[in-house]
């Protein structure tokens, strides 16, 4: 019985000391070398050397550093009968929120062609925006996007929401499925994409559904820089289709230097900062899951594989 952290882009030492300060007991050990790795039953993984877990044949519980679980499950060598968890947690969750209301405010106030004629040295007062007239479309109404779908609402927005099943959500129209997809899209001139990425999310912010968002839109996306065809956003950027884009996440990260997004006057970049998790508000639910396992009781914020999130 003993836990495995394997995390090579990640300082392992505070995930070790938020878990051993509330659990003690549990062995811990820090890939790669984390001894014999038979012993290994449960793993806190990220960004793992993809196939590793062939060599971990009693591993049983995986569970995720994080929110997304798309790396980890393009891994084939997960075992059959491991479960794949990953973490729910308000921190990460309002973070998110903060993140997505800065990213809308400062689009609505027109902070960056502010910012443009502060350059040029103009001072020139541009017609108001009425923050309750825009529609904010959320890809995405999970654990996070259901929450940032809320604050939206508090803020004064008028929230749409999309999500693969139906749901009922107060002061949200929500749309459910490919069939409603454009009648979301033509209604969102804000769009969050904050959808798991997966083979059927993959690319789906292409030149087809940004050309449905209303013209002069403005595309945030939080969720992973697959969903986004890059090319495709810089053609309606620059045929001003499209107003302007705020990017958390990219297709390669770091964003290579040559990268065209850097320089664009309509994109806004920060890296992959929109919502970290924090260890020491983890450490309860990875401590439970342990002990769950042990116990052969449900664990929780199990992913459904064979879904994808
Ligand atoms: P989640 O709880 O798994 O929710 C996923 C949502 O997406 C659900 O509403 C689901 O619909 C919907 N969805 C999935 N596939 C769909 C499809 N094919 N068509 C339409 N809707 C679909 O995920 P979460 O915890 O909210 O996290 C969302 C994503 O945020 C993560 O996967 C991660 O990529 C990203 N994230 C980014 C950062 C960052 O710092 N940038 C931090 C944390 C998370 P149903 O409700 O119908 O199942």
């Amino acid at each position: 019985m003993v836990l495995s952290l394997i995390c090579p882009t990640k300082d392992p030492i505070p995930w070790v000391a938020a878990i051993q300060a509330i659990a003690p007991d549990i062995e811990l050990r820090v890939w790669p070398d984390d001894g014999a790795k038979d012993d290994i039953t449960f793993a806190l993984v990220w960004a793992q050397p993809q196939g590793i877990f062939a060599q971990y044949p009693h591993v049983q519980v995986i569970a995720s550093m994080g929110a997304g679980v798309d790396n980890l499950l393009q891994d084939t060598s997960i075992p059959e009968q491991a479960a794949v968890v990953r973490m729910v947690d308000p921190r990460l969750v309002s973070q998110m929120g903060d993140y997505v209301l800065a990213a809308v405010f400062n689009h609505g106030r027109q902070f960056p062609r502010y910012g443009h004629q502060q350059r040029q040295r103009q001072w020139q007062p541009l017609p108001p925006t009425h923050l309750g007239q825009i529609t904010v479309g959320v890809m995405g109404l999970g654990q996070i996007g259901q929450s940032v779908a809320q604050r939206l609402v508090q803020a004064g927005f008028q929230v749409v929401g999309w999500s693969r099943r139906a749901k009922s959500m107060a002061q949200v129209q929500v749309f459910a499925g490919q069939p409603q997809l454009p009648d979301f899209l033509s209604a969102s001139e804000i769009l969050v994409c904050l959808l798991p990425l997966t083979a059927e999310t993959e690319n789906i912010l292409n030149a087809e559904t940004l050309t449905q968002l209303p013209l002069g839109a403005y595309v945030i996306n939080v969720a992973r820089g697959q969903h986004l065809v890059e090319a495709d956003l810089l053609a309606l950027l620059d045929s001003n289709h499209l107003a302007g884009a705020c990017l958390d996440v990219m297709r390669q990260e770091p964003l290579p230097q040559e990268h065209p997004f850097w320089s664009h006057p309509k994109i806004l970049i920060t890296p992959h900062i929109a919502s970290l998790t924090d260890p020491v508000s983890v450490a309860p639910q990875i401590v439970e899951n342990y002990r769950r396992y042990t116990a052969g009781r449900p664990l929780l914020n199990q992913v459904d594989r064979r879904q994808g999130y």
